[in-house]
C-alpha cells in the first residue's frame, strides 16, 4: 500500500499492520501529509483549542534508579529538595489565577510523601479548588494508595509505561523494576476511576521500532485518556551519559500516528520536544498535539528537578511561562483557553460505532 493510503487508512479508523505502522513510521517523505491528516483529526475533536496544565515538580528525591533519568537514587550530584504544603498550595494559587484548571503533582517516588501526607495535600488542593482536576504522577503504588488517592480527590494520573517490551525495559532499569508491575498499576488506576496517562521516551537507548510498534499496540490494548511522549535526553549524570538524544523528526511522526490512532485522547507536546529544538512544542502541537505544560513550581528549584540536561523554562516565572507559551500556542494557529480540559469520550464512541 502506498503512503498516503495508509494516512488515509488510519485517519478512517481502521487499524494498521506491524509493517504497515513501520512503513508510516521509517518514512520521512509523507510528514507534511501526516501532520496534515492528524491536524485535521484534532480540529474535528477539539478544534483549535490547547489545555494547559499546571506543573507542580514537588520532589526531585527518588528511590529508583532508572538509568536514563538525572533524579535517579544514585546520582550523588543532584541537589536534592522537596516542596511542603503550604509551597504547593501557594503554586496552585498562583496558578489559579493565571487560568490554570488543571494541576499536575509530579514527582520521583520519594517515600517522605507517605499516602496519609499525599491524601492530605490532594484533600486540601480540592476543597480550595473544586472546579479543578488533580493530576498525579508519582509512580508506582500499590491499588489501595490509588484508590485512597483517588478517594482524597486526585482525578487523572499519569504513569509512562516507558517501553512495552520486557527485554527492552530490562536495559532501561535495574531489576528491580518490573514492566508488568507498571502496567498493572495502569490496568489499577483505569479500574478505580482515573482518567489515565501513559506514554514513552522516543529514541531511548537501544529502542527499536519494533519496540514503538510494541508501544502502540500496548496502548490500543490499555486505551488511555492522555497519551505523553517526548524525545529521550541525555543526562551525563547518569549510566546512559554517552547515548544520543532522540530525535524530534521521529517524536513528531510519532505524535501524528497517535493523533490518527487515538483521536480522543490528550496528547501533550512536551518540555523535551521543545527542549531539543527551539521551536518543537508549536512543531508538536502542527503535528497533532492539544496540551502543553508549563512549569509552576517555584523557580528556586526548577534546576533542581533535571531528569536530563539544558531543559527548558527554568528560570522564567510562572506568569512569563504562561504569557510566552499563549504566543507561542497562537503563532502556530491554536488557542489556550482557561477550561479543566478533560477527554472527548463521546466522540470517540460516536467515531467507534
Ligand atoms: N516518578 C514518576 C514516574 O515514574 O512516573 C514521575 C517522574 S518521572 C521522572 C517522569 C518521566 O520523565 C518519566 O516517565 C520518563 O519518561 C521521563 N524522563 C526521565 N528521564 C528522562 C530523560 N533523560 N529524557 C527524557 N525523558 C525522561
Amino acid at each position: 500500500m502506498k503512503i498516503f493510503e495508509l494516512i488515509e487508512k488510519l485517519a478512517a479508523r481502521r487499524n494498521l499492520s506491524d509493517d504497515e505502522f513501520k512503513t508510516l513510521l521509517t518514512n520521512d517523505e509523507s510528514d507534511e501529509a501526516l501532520f496534515e491528516a492528524a491536524d485535521k483529526k484534532r480540529r474535528e475533536i477539539y478544534g483549535d483549542e490547547v489545555y494547559i496544565r499546571g506543573l507542580i515538580e514537588f520532589t526531585n528525591y527518588c528511590r529508583n534508579n532508572c538509568y536514563y533519568c538525572g533524579i535517579r537514587r544514585d546520582n550523588k550530584n543532584a541537589e536534592r529538595y522537596r516542596l511542603t504544603k503550604e509551597e504547593i498550595l501557594a503554586c496552585c494559587e498562583e496558578g489559579y489565577c493565571l487560568g490554570f484548571r488543571t494541576y499536575v503533582l509530579q514527582g520521583g517516588e520519594d517515600p517522605y510523601y507517605t499516602d496519609e501526607l499525599i491524601c492530605d495535600i490532594v484533600s486540601e488542593i480540592r476543597r480550595r479548588f473544586p472546579d479543578c482536576a488533580i493530576t498525579l504522577s508519582i509512580g508506582e503504588k500499590s491499588k489501595e494508595s490509588y484508590k485512597a488517592y483517588f478517594d482524597a480527590g486526585a482525578n487523572r494520573f499519569l504513569l509512562r509505561h516507558e517501553t512495552a517490551c520486557d527485554a527492552h525495559y530490562r536495559m532501561l532499569h535495574p531489576e528491580s523494576m518490573i514492566l508488568q508491575n507498571r502496567k498493572q498499576c495502569l490496568y489499577d488506576l483505569k479500574d478505580i476511576g482515573y482518567q489515565v496517562g501513559s506514554g514513552f521516551m522516543v529514541g531511548s537507548p537501544y529502542q527499536t521500532i519494533d519496540n514503538l510498534i510494541a508501544d502502540i499496540r500496548f496502548l490500543q490494548d490499555l486505551q488511555p485518556d492522555m497519551i505523553g511522549i517526548g524525545p529521550y535526553i541525555n543526562h551525563a549524570d547518569t549510566p546512559f551519559s554517552n547515548f544520543e538524544n532522540g530525535s524530534l523528526a521521529l517524536t513528531l511522526r510519532l505524535i501524528s500516528v497517535l493523533r490518527l490512532t487515538f483521536p480522543y485522547a490528550l496528547i501533550p507536546s512536551t518540555t523535551a520536544l521543545g527542549t531539543i529544538h527551539p521551536q518543537g512544542r508549536e512543531l508538536g502541537l502542527k503535528a497533532g498535539a492539544n496540551v502543553v505544560m508549563p512549569n509552576l513550581s517555584p523557580v528556586s528549584v526548577r534546576k533542581l528537578y533535571a531528569l536530563y540536561e539544558n531543559k527548558i523554562c527554568t528560570g522564567e516565572e510562572a506568569a512569563q511561562c504562561r504569557g510566552c507559551l499563549e504566543r507561542r500556542v497562537r503563532s502556530v494557529g491554536y488557542r489556550i483557553v482557561t477550561s479543566i480540559g478533560n477527554v472527548i469520550k463521546e466522540k470517540n464512541d460516536a467515531d467507534l460505532s
